[in-house]
């Protein structure tokens, strides 16, 4: 079967400092997981959610993906798709060699003088994986399998989606954090970011809130803000996360990093403050929300559904105990409700449609 990645592709991605798993998989240690190994503390999902940096894996089943984002590190080099049309790797397979890579990429740290010794040998046990790194991960065919074996292993499940395979998500077994992204309060703002390739790109992102709405595992949304381009609109994005019913949403800073310099300005990377005040904003419509807290040096700010009451820090034993009986009630959910709403909605109603 023809892989996602030619020998060229995968020669780029290793001087890049990734390590390619298979003809579609990748895996690159997080500047966090490092910074945490030298002693200067976590990411934001530390402050938001317990996530331990150092316990991290950073990795993605996907290289392609079905956007060109102006705001993404990529350049158009890399490769998007709208199908699946390559072979698929086995998912032990790309869980045991993607393991294999991250602490050969961590074995540096061993030793070092600047590297608590608890610290570094705690590291060899990836508790949490965030997929997320680059592409679509759940695009992968064979997810729901790895999804197991990440939970089997007590790996708790990040993952990060475009919102542009609403099946994907309405088929994707629980996990413990599922993200989509949300780029735009209208069809107009979200074609001018993320530059899909799908032509009802806007009719699949509502589709993807619809199925989002109605699962049963943890959900959050995340707004990249660029500034001068779709930080407009705060009562947009409101109805938007109330379709979608997410749990939680991460209103985060653009970073001015990688390919997206070619195709944005420094001064579209909104400041801490901005990002407060937009925060706020989209929050005045949304009464059954309330504010969390911000973390400075990535930009972003955090809110949660009340019923948290403030709490959103993960118990991760507990997830891994009650994931049986989550996956069971997963599989009990009716999705296709939703679908027939669609087709119901009176055309008034059909402005999600380009
Ligand atoms: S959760 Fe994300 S930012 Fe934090 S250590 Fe893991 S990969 Fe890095």
């Amino acid at each position: 079967m023809k892989s996602q990645l030619d020998d060229k592709s995968k020669e780029t991605l290793t001087k890049q400092g990734y390590s390619v798993i298979g003809d579609h998989s990748v895996v690159k240690v997080c500047g966090w997981t490092k910074n945490t190994l030298k002693g200067k503390g976590g990411c934001y999902k530390l402050k938001f959610y317990g996530i331990k940096s150092h316990k991290c894996m950073q990795m993605s089943t996907s290289v392609s993906c079905a956007n060109r984002c102006s705001f993404c590190w990529r350049d158009y080099k890399s490769p998007v798709s709208k199908d699946w049309d390559w072979g698929v790797d086995d998912p032990t397979f790309i869980l045991d060699e993607s393991l294999k890579a991250h602490h050969k990429q961590l074995v540096g740290f061993k030793g070092r003088d600047a590297t608590p010794k608890k610290l570094y040998e705690q590291s060899t046990d990836v508790a949490h994986v965030a997929l997320s790194l680059t592409g679509e991960p759940i695009a992968y065919p064979r997810m729901n399998e790895m999804v197991e074996d990440f939970h089997s292993r007590n790996i708790s499940t990040f993952i990060v989606t475009n919102a542009q395979f609403p099946d994907c998500i309405r088929t994707l077994y629980p996990i413990t954090q599922l993200y989509a992204s949300m780029d735009g309060p209208n069809p107009k703002t979200l074609k001018e970011l993320d530059v899909p390739l799908f032509k009802n790109y806007w009719e699949r992102f509502i589709q993807s809130l619809d199925y989002l709405a109605m699962r049963n595992d943890r959900t959050a949304i995340r707004i990249t803000c660029v500034k001068g381009i779709n930080m407009i609109d705060p009562q947009g994005y409101a109805k938007l996360i109330q379709r979608a019913d997410a749990d939680l949403v991460e209103v985060k800073s653009y970073m001015f990093v990688g390919a997206s310099q070619d195709r944005l300005k420094f001064e579209n990377m909104p400041k801490c403050e901005e990002i407060k005040v937009f925060t706020h904003q989209i929050l005045e419509y949304l009464p059954e929300y309330e504010y969390i807290s911000h973390h400075d040096s990535s930009r972003v700010s955090l809110f949660a559904k009340k019923t948290f009451e403030k709490q959103t820090w993960i118990d991760y034993p507990k997830f891994m105990l009650d994931f049986p009986k989550q996956l069971e009630d997963f599989k009990k959910i009716d999705f296709k409700s939703v679908e027939f709403k669609h087709r119901d909605d009176p055309v008034e109603d059909r402005s999600y449609l380009v």
